[in-house]
């Protein structure tokens, strides 16, 4: 006994952040032919989640695997790439990522260190915004929200713009790029992968969650709903939350149009954000249990006003 004491003493003087390397395994699901996502859990990023929330995808291809939002650190990286590990051994060959929050590609940085000679996609204003200070704020965030445990991880900043190439083509598959002006973040690429029929939507629909709109335009977002219903494929992956069918682009888009023209509607009849909320709540039934509906829904009344007042300026 006295031989192991010591060094299990030195084992428990470790900071947590060098004892644990990366975020507990999430299970991986099978969602189209070669269209695998891992669906992480709801809510914001936490000690308790690791910072990791988001649905990273793999979409396995005959030259490698195009990976779809990585996750928001190098340590949920690592995690997204042990998961690809129990699919496949091919390397991956291009990361894209659907817009600048850094909870969908901090994790880039784990992809970048295990293969350099990967490619990485987004939307130009995703990487410039990125560069001019938002790398930096969501790796801070990052950090707050975690206690430390994302240390370490390193922004890598796309380089390829998708707004250069519309469509990407890669061992038989094709992903075509569609970039909805102003709708979640002003940064955002939603990515169909045609020949598995599958969309990627970014945060401009989320499932049983509600979304930050501090970056986001009502009717941007709502447009961006319309043109993923159009394009009716058979699988939607929102940024957070389950995949599932149509039915998920109709639903977010019922939520933010009806918050919206309520607080146009009202607006017009002189209400005050707070007269309003009483009045739009009950309207929204059907999304008082999604996660963040409480915290966010007074928040989402003040922005729609906002956004009221620039529309008839
Ligand atoms: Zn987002």
């Amino acid at each position: 006994m006295r031989y192991w004491l010591p060094s299990l003493i030195l084992v428990l003087m470790l900071p947590a952040s060098q004892a644990v390397e990366s975020v507990r395994d999430y299970p991986v699901e099978q969602l189209a032919p070669n269209t695998y996502i891992i669906h992480g859990p709801l809510g914001f990023p936490s000690v308790g989640n690791q910072g990791f929330m988001n649905n990273p995808g793999f979409v396995i291809t005959t030259k490698g695997v195009v990976v779809i939002d990585p996750g928001s650190s190098l340590q949920a990286g690592r995690m997204v790439l042990r998961q690809l590990k129990t699919i496949t051994d091919k390397p991956v060959t291009h990361v894209l990522n659907t817009h600048v929050h850094g909870d969908h590609w901090l994790g880039n940085h784990a992809i970048a260190d295990a293969y350099p000679g990967a490619l990485f996609y987004a939307h130009p204003l995703m990487i410039e915004r990125a560069h001019n200070g938002v790398a930096q704020q969501w790796l801070d965030l990052m950090l707050r929200s975690t206690e430390g445990f994302t240390a370490g991880t390193v922004a890598i900043i796309p380089t390829h713009s998708t707004a250069n190439v519309k469509e990407l083509r890669t061992g038989g598959v094709s992903f075509r790029f569609h970039a909805p002006e102003k709708a979640h973040s002003g940064t955002d690429v939603m990515i169909e992968v045609v020949e598995e029929s599958v969309l990627f939507l970014g945060d401009n629909v989320l499932n049983e969650r509600i979304a930050r709109m501090d970056d986001a335009s009502f009717r941007g977002n709502i447009a961006a709903c319309e043109a993923a219903i159009a394009l009716n494929t058979r699988h939607y992956v929102p940024g957070h939350g389950r995949s599932g069918g149509i039915e998920l682009p109709k639903a977010f888009q019922n939520y933010l149009m009806t918050l919206y023209q309520e607080v146009k509607r009202l607006y017009e009849e002189d209400l005050s954000d707070f007269e309003m909320k009483p009045q739009i709540v009950p309207l929204l039934e059907p999304f008082n249990r999604w996660v963040n509906f409480d915290d966010q829904i007074g928040r989402h009344i003040s922005l729609a006003i906002l956004e009221v007042e620039q529309e008839n300026f």
